[in-house]
């Protein structure tokens, strides 16, 4: 009879000694006593230690626990037993019983692995992608995504208990502006036409609202098509949410609640609430960042109108110049080395500051910089008074415009606290920031573009300036920050057409445009549409932050790679000719009564490196097979251009330094060269000899 599971093996407990169960897993190893073999059986919930005795067995399943391959899947079944007490496993929940297995059934054999499970961890990434489903018997990563999933029922059952209701909107649809390159997606049915996929479900949820939902939530996948950063994947999971009748408090104080329950919740962590709350401009002042790290103080003091008097050229010249100059006092910075004030240093210049001078106060109350040169006494007790500075203390300064001063501080405030452990793993800072400005100036795009999105109301009091003024308009825009990330945004949205249009074309929209892309957005206000707010969160990113992963790789179990590349599945790849002709794009060419093209050749990596004399490990021939097939795809890349009637080009580079005419000299041009020679001989020119320049022969 087949052997069924009746408990997880990872999980049991000593309560179950004496009870014959079965479990069923994968044998992480292997130990041969000769006559007793021992195995780790790994489940989910974690591993088992599973003895076969060979006389509790038969000889044909004895045999099987003889040549099992690590990695192979199995059921076992006997009692559970009480261990020998010097074999007691601490490390392991598990680690004072055993499984005397009685019955032993192979269900499926491993073939070696291209790395050893729990080595995994430090395997490179690239390698684990490729197998991402060995990688994710990990412990580490079974425990990440099972994190995931109880926030994701924590939040939903937050929002299910306040009247949210979950509603799918679609995925083909029209391109919604976060500001990020939209995935497209051709139409076959509308040649020339293309879906985009959702950056975020925007558009959809305020019409939800127009619908008269009330209250929306979607775990909704969005996708942006931007260059790649440790904490941004090209798809991501947002908890994204609307509301209608409520104001911009309403939906800060739900936003509260919700992460406050939630993380409590799932990490039994008490948050501290009220969350404190800055404006964009408190801010940025105090902190040089619009999510600002809380867990730590370091706030940043403006000492322009000290710095304004004083005979240190540098910060006089920026004062003149309209810039500002801020400081920051760094509690027993005194004790900084000398290493690292040059490491500050060089950031301070990355950020784009000229340097960075720094002030240190000794703990006898000696001052040590080179400001005390420039700094009468009573400038620098005005600035120990201003930062609030005590002997030990360090205080460091930015003179600068405006942006490069809060950019250089902001970043200076982090590194300085990664410096003194300020950043507390575990400890959770929550901070809402509103009144964000309405709009940026893109310098790029030579036009205002929005911060947040451009459907989020400005503030009643700025309207007037939305066509003379951009740059003044705050938004009715928030973001939730923890630790440092922010985590989600939201606002007020525009639910009066005449705004919406006003709206873009401060952005620059054209009417036609306006029309064109959004006229079925506006149109939606002409029929009653409530006053409506809403949110979203990366649920990818909460997960990181509250498990402390370094990546969102390890919180999705299938990621994309850094290229925005699918290791395991080859994806994104090439498709055939006939499907490109299907979908009407270039480089389709429809096959003869619908024959597939020919396929690539396959790539024999062993006959390449056999050739080659190399013995190649399992890792090196898996980036040997990619390689390869990357030549061959370039090459078909190449093939596939149509050259029909493209003129040779002789240069690659263009031609602009070429001042000859770009044509060849003819072949043969002797004639015009011995036309020169002042003596030729044949075909030659002659050279004087030194007896006819006279004077060397006598
Ligand atoms: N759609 C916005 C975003 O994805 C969030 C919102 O305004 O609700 O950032």
């Amino acid at each position: 009879m087949k052997l069924k599971r009746s408990h997880y093996g990872g999980s049991l407990t000593e309560d179950l000694v004496g009870q014959t169960v079965t479990a069923c897993g994968w044998a992480q190893t292997r130990r041969d006593m000769g006559g007793v073999i021992f195995i780790d059986l790994r489940d989910r919930t974690g591993l088992l230690q599973v003895v076969f005795d060979r006389r509790d067995l038969s000889a044909a399943e004895f045999a099987v626990a003889e040549h099992l391959k690590n990695e192979s899947v199995l059921a076992v079944q006997g009692p559970i037993c009480i261990r020998d007490p010097e074999t007691y496993n601490p490390k392991l929940p598990t680690g004072t019983i055993e499984l005397r297995a009685t019955r032993l059934e192979l269900l499926s054999t491993a073939d070696t692995l291209p790395f050893f499970i729990e080595q995994a961890g430090s395997v490179r990434e690239d390698l684990r992608l490729r197998y991402r489903y060995l990688d994710l018997r990990r412990p580490q990563l079974q425990h990440n995504l099972r994190f995931r999933h109880q926030l994701q029922r924590a939040t939903e059952n937050y929002l299910d208990a306040h009247g949210f209701w979950q509603v799918e909107t679609p995925i083909l649809t029209k391109s919604t502006p976060e500001g990020a390159r939209d995935y497209l997606v051709p139409s076959r049915v509308h040649p020339g036409d293309f879906y985009a996929l959702p950056q975020s479900p925007q558009l959809f949820k305020q019409l939800l609202m127009v619908g008269g939902l009330d209250r929306y939530y979607q775990v909704a996948r969005c996708f942006r098509d931007e260059d790649l950063r440790a904490d941004r994947q090209p798809e991501f999971t947002q908890v994204d949410m609307e509301l209608s009748f409520v104001d911009q408090e309403d939906i800060l104080a739900h936003l509260e609640d919700l992460f406050k329950t939630v993380v409590q919740e799932v990490t039994g962590i008490r948050v501290e609430s009220p969350f404190p709350h800055l404006t964009w401009q408190q801010a940025m002042d105090l902190y040089g960042s619009d999510k600002p790290d809380l867990r730590f103080g370091l706030p940043i003091t403006d000492i322009t109108a000290i710095a304004a008097q004083c005979r240190f050229s540098v910060f006089r010249r920026v004062c003149d110049g309209g810039g500002v100059v801020r400081a920051i006092c760094v509690p027993g910075g005194d004790a900084f080395t000398r290493t690292q004030i040059d490491r500050l240093t060089t950031i301070a210049r990355r950020c784009g500051a000229g340097g960075m001078a720094w002030l240190s106060l000794r703990p006898d109350g000696q001052v040590c910089s080179i400001l005390t040169k420039y700094l009468t006494a009573e400038e620098i007790a005005a600035i120990t008074a201003a930062t609030g500075a005590q002997n030990g203390d360090f205080i460091l300064f930015c003179a600068d415009d405006l942006a490069t001063v809060r950019r250089t501080l902001g970043t200076l405030r982090l590194a300085v606290a990664d410096m003194l452990g300020l950043r507390r793993p575990g400890e959770y800072r929550f901070l809402l920031v509103t009144d964000f400005p309405q709009f940026e100036y893109s310098a790029e795009e030579k036009r205002w573009v929005s911060t947040h999105h451009p459907f989020t109301m400005p503030c009643e009091q700025d309207l007037p300036y939305l066509q003379s003024d951009p740059g003044r308009v705050r938004a009715q825009a928030y973001d939730v920050v923890l630790n440092g990330v922010e985590l989600g945004s939201g606002s007020m949205r525009i639910h009066r057409p005449d705004i919406q249009r006003q709206m873009f074309a401060a952005l620059g929209f054209t009417q036609q445009q306006i029309e064109q892309r959004f006229g079925f957005f506006i149109e939606a206000f002409r029929y009653g549409a409530p006053p409506h707010g809403g949110f979203a969160f990366g649920l990818d990113r909460l997960a990181m932050l509250l498990l402390g992963a370094a990546s969102l790789r390890d919180v999705i179990a299938f990621p994309k790679s850094k290229d925005a590349a699918c290791p395991l599945t080859g994806a994104p790849g090439r498709v055939d000719a006939a499907q490109l002709a299907a979908l009407h794009l270039e480089g389709g060419r429809p096959t003869a009564g619908g024959a597939q093209p020919p396929a690539a050749p396959a790539v024999d990596v062993d006959a390449v490196a056999a050739l080659a004399m190399l013995e190649l490990t399992p890792a090196e021939r898996e980036k040997t097979a990619a390689d390869l097939h990357a030549m061959l795809d370039f090459t078909g890349q190449l093939a596939a251009i149509d050259t029909a009637g493209v003129e040779p080009t002789a240069h690659v580079l263009p031609l602009q330094n070429v001042f000859r005419p770009d044509v060849p000299s003819p072949g043969d041009f002797h004639d015009q060269l011995l036309a020169m020679a002042p003596t030729t001989y044949k075909n030659y020119i002659r050279l004087p000899d030194r007896d006819e320049k006279g004077g060397a022969k006598a």
